[in-house]
């Protein structure tokens, strides 16, 4: 809007409307309280009183919230799978990425010291992929219930030795409900207990029928432990890769999603983000949730400063104003200007939302004393 009435007028410059009225008169304009001034009317009084006119930027909040923007054809290229790996507690998730990472990381990076961000990235026969760390049912679960899509590919662990168990199935279920293909990586073949036959047959109940026996899911057999299959599993990533075909803008904005963050004793808020389209650089203006601020460091996950990160890779950021949440939408924006207000329009509405919730605590307590 770039129109006031005289009252609004008279309220932002702190004077009585009266004045403003008598003002507008010397100026040939007769008005009311009421009256719809244009934005000429206003940068002539507001000049009288030697007040610079500043147009208010409406906050677009629904570019915000359909960050993903929808790129042209022709500006898309192809960009590295995010996977994430599920199954049922201690069935080998955890030595099963710190396998992944200890091959090919150290081998290729030489000097690198892996950092914990929440997200590595590794080279295989010369291209990229990128591996969630977080746990991937939180990964799932918070994401999702926020709205973020980060996995393109799920590795479904199931131990050989112990086959489909409850979280086994909460995963596939979770996988499902998100449309994201698995692969399933059948581990600890290194037991004498292992029957891989048997993890088979109970994932046919599941919808997950192997190549092997005419279905369409892939099926590794691995050993986290002795990093086993490792390869090959890595392999079948590419393939299902090239099959989604993954592509995203590198020649724009960055937008994408939080991955973790907490506050650091020494640097403050500390965010790790996965960039899912565009490029973020240093010194970037950003919302991030309902923080924003400037990209003031990027650090990558073999601890090395970056000045910009393209699309699927994860970066640990310092600069914003506050600490966002797992799941968060990022922009960037053209001007920091745009940024902080778009920034501040989000956290008030944050901040009303929580003060809403905790005025129904207190009628609550006050119910509960009664
Ligand atoms: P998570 O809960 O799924 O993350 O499982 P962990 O990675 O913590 O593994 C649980 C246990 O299984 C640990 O004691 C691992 O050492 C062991 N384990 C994981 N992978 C293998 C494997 O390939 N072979 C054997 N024998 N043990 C494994
Ligand atoms: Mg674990």
């Amino acid at each position: 809007t770039d129109t006031l009435q005289v009252g609004e007028l008279a309220k932002k410059l702190n004077k009585d409307t009266s004045e403003i009225i008598k003002k507008l008169m010397g100026l040939g304009i007769m008005a009311t309280i009421n009256q719809e001034l244009d934005k000429e009317a206003i940068e002539l009084i507001a000049a009288d009183y030697d007040v610079e006119v500043e147009e208010e930027i409406i906050v677009d909040e629904t570019e915000f919230e359909n960050y993903e923007v929808v790129d042209d054809e022709k500006d898309m290229q192809v960009r590295p799978p995010v996977v994430t790996i599920m199954g049922h507690v201690d069935h080998g998730k955890t030595t099963l990425l710190d396998a992944i990472r200890n091959t090919k990381v150290t081998a290729g990076e030489a000097g690198g010291i892996t950092q914990h961000i929440g997200a590595y990235q590794i080279t295989n026969n010369g291209k990229q992929i990128t591996f969630l760390d977080t746990p991937g049912h939180a990964a799932f679960t918070t994401m999702r219930a926020r709205g973020a899509q980060v996995t393109d590919i799920t590795i479904l662990v199931v131990a050989a030795d112990d086959g489909v168990m409850p979280q086994t199935v909460e995963a596939i279920n979770h996988a499902k409900a998100a449309e994201v293909p698995i692969i399933v990586a059948v581990n600890k073949m290194d037991k004498e207990a292992a029957n891989p036959d048997r993890v088979m047959q109970e994932l046919t109940e599941h919808g997950l029928v192997s190549e092997a026996w005419g279905g369409d899911t892939i099926f590794v057999n691995v050993s986290a432990i002795k990093g086993d299959g490792i390869d090959d599993l890595l392999e079948m990533i590419n393939l299902v890769s090239e099959v989604e075909e993954l592509k995203a803008n590198p020649n724009r904005t960055a937008a994408g999603t939080v991955i973790e963050a907490q506050l650091d004793k020494g640097r403050g808020s500390v965010a790790t983000l996965l960039v899912q389209s565009g490029t973020l650089n240093v010194g970037d203006p950003i919302v991030v949730g309902h923080t924003y601020g400037r990209v003031r460091a990027m650090v990558n996950d073999l601890g090395r400063r970056v000045k910009s990160v393209g699309p699927s890779t994860p970066v640990e950021i310092t600069g914003l104003n506050d600490v966002p949440q797992a799941g968060d939408p990022f922009m960037v924006f053209a001007d920091e200007k745009k940024a902080r207000q778009v920034g501040e329009s989000r956290f008030k509405k944050q901040q009303d939302a929580q003060r809403k919730e905790s005025s129904k605590l207190n009628l609550d307590d006050l119910f509960n004393q009664i």
